[in-house]
């Protein structure tokens, strides 16, 4: 059992991981995880020297909250179905989904576990996803095939469909499939201001 905090010790989480292990570990350069971290004031903490978010992708089920899941607010960073969690006092990230539990997706962004403990708790990083995004010199680093990443989570929502563990998901309210708390959506001009900070980091 892993076990997380966000900074202003609100809300606490664990995922229940163990070998061999059902999540995989990447680093991820996606524009729109940099514009988050952006919005969440918290670039330095959430992104690598390379704009990267170090994050751990399982099954939803193997989340739960031991306190705080009041404490919850989402966003949605583009016109899409992802939806980003974080604490609405300190603005700690605790993870993404899709903005039903129908698609049962979850990513959770590691920066509430030291980065000392992270290899030992969930493995080493498999690798980079959305280079072509980040920063600095990634002409070296192992990427992870996103066509591989995107067959694993619609396997993984197959899955969890067809067993019902979709179900198994606090994010959601269990018998709507919705989202315990409405996301906020950025207008052009926030995401644009965003995007602009993401620009300015990159060409520093
Ligand atoms: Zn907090
Ligand atoms: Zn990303």
């Amino acid at each position: 059992m892993v076990n997380l905090a966000c900074d202003c010790n609100a809300i606490a989480w664990s995922i229940d991981e163990r070998i061999p292990r059902t999540g995989i570990r990447y680093l991820c350069h996606c524009d729109d995880c940099q514009a988050f971290a952006h919005f969440i004031g918290r670039a330095n903490r959430v992104l690598d020297a390379n704009g990267g978010t170090d994050a751990y992708q399982l099954p939803a089920s193997r989340l739960m909250f031991s306190r705080g899941l009041d404490n919850l607010s989402c966003v949605r960073m583009t016109n899409g179905r992802l939806i980003r969690w974080y604490c609405s006092h300190c603005n700690t990230p605790v993870a993404n989904t899709y903005d039903t539990s129908k698609l049962s997706f979850l990513s959770v962004p590691l920066c509430a576990l030291p980065a000392e403990q992270r290899d030992e708790a969930l493995g080493p990083s498999s690798g980079h996803v959305w280079t072509k995004f980040g920063h600095g010199d990634l002409s070296r680093v192992k990427q992870v095939s996103i066509p591989a990443m995107l067959w694993r989570m619609a396997s993984r929502i197959a899955a969890a469909r067809i067993s019902g563990d979709y179900l198994n998901n606090p994010f959601f309210d269990p018998v709507a499939c919705k989202p315990i708390c409405m996301p906020r959506h950025l207008t052009f001009a926030e995401r644009s201001e965003l995007d602009r900070k993401v620009h300015a980091v990159a060409s520093a």
